[in-house]
């Protein structure tokens, strides 16, 4: 396995209390795949990925349970030097806002030449060539002329494409992609998904997709684990989610998909807000917006249930929720 989380426990102290923003998370990814990690925001799928990544802010942040082993070695036993050295050549991040992560005031060709110099002590002249070629790779046309270019001289989908280039620049074994395309509007968030996705199939990268839109990543995931309050509620094969969701938050997420073939009905939004999680609520965090709540689930927290050898759901009423969206 590529990428396995193991029991991850992150807790950030706040004004409120201690927050238990990643409360017990599990999940793996291998070479040549893609986890789509869905959540809506404050579900702690970022935080998780930030602890992955080792770039989680210390203090107020604080992992204080689990493992995260990356080609089978526990990340968080590692010196700092060496997670700095793993980021910058095994694994790669890439954010939702291009421009604040890339530098305004220097030449996005050097920005990604700058990679090549630092990690292949590459010279400025093949800096330069390599800096065009992924400029080329990710379909920035002219990118011979682009190199000079800042990137306040590119559209908003166009520094999305250079950010995705310097995340692939070293070929990582992994990628962790945080929304990625959110800030695109809906046509180019396409193209975006599309390019990251072929990209990942040619690199055989492990590719972490972190959305709150289940509707982007129907045609790209291999598998979905979805998460709530810092938990993971459902985790599966993409095709079980969509055929029938096991777990009524997930089945919350799929109604507010927009679908054409149901033009003019009234899109379903999961009612209430997100538990802050100084307070979460006891037994299902989930009950207070659940359509499905009994008494049970106020005070009996939800294992994660094996429905079947490649999927879980916490929900204690999973079986029921399956068969109606079988329905
Ligand atoms: Fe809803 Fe109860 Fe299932 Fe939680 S355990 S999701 S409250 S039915
Ligand atoms: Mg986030």
């Amino acid at each position: 396995m590529l990428l396995e989380v193991r029991d991850l426990h992150v807790e950030f102290r706040t004004r409120d209390g201690i927050a238990r923003a990643v409360d017990g998370v599990s999940y793996a990814v291998d070479a040549g795949q893609t986890l789509a990690v869905l959540g809506e925001s404050g579900s702690g799928k970022s935080v998780t990925a930030q602890a992955v990544m080792g770039i989680l802010d210390t203090p107020p942040g604080r992992i204080t349970g689990g493992e995260i082993l990356f080609q089978g070695r526990d990340l968080l036993g590692l010196r700092e030097e060496e997670r700095r050295r793993l980021r910058g050549d095994k694994m790669a991040m890439i954010f939702q806002d291009a421009l604040s992560a890339l530098n305004p005031v220097l030449p996005v060709g050097d920005q990604l030449g700058e990679l090549f110099v630092v990690h292949r002590g590459a010279s400025r002249r093949e800096a330069r060539a390599r800096a065009v070629e992924l400029m080329d790779r990710v379909r920035i046309p002219g990118a011979a002329q682009r190199v000079r270019d800042y990137p306040h001289q590119f559209s908003g989908g166009m520094r999305q494409r250079i950010m995705i280039a310097a995340a692939l620049a070293l070929e990582p074994a992994l990628v962790i992609a945080d929304e990625p395309t959110t800030a695109l509007d809906v046509t180019v968030q396409a193209q975006v998904m599309d390019l990251l996705a072929e990209l990942q199939r040619e690199y055989r990268m492990g590719l972490v997709l972190i959305t709150h839109d289940l509707g982007v990543v129907a045609d790209v995931a291999d598998r979905i684990a979805v998460m709530y309050a810092g938990r993971i509620v459902e985790s599966a094969p993409v095709h079980d989610i969509y055929k029938a969701p096991a777990h009524p938050y997930t089945r919350g997420l799929l109604d507010s998909i927009p679908r054409l073939d149901l033009k003019g009905r009234e899109l379903y939004a999961i009612k209430g807000l997100p538990p802050n999680l100084t307070r979460v609520p006891p037994g299902c965090a989930f009950h207070p917006r659940c359509p499905m709540a009994r008494d049970v689930c106020r005070t009996e927290v939800p294992p994660l249930y094996e429905v079947s050898e490649a999927r879980g759901s916490a929900c204690h009423f999973w079986r029921e929720c399956l068969d109606d969206g079988e329905r």
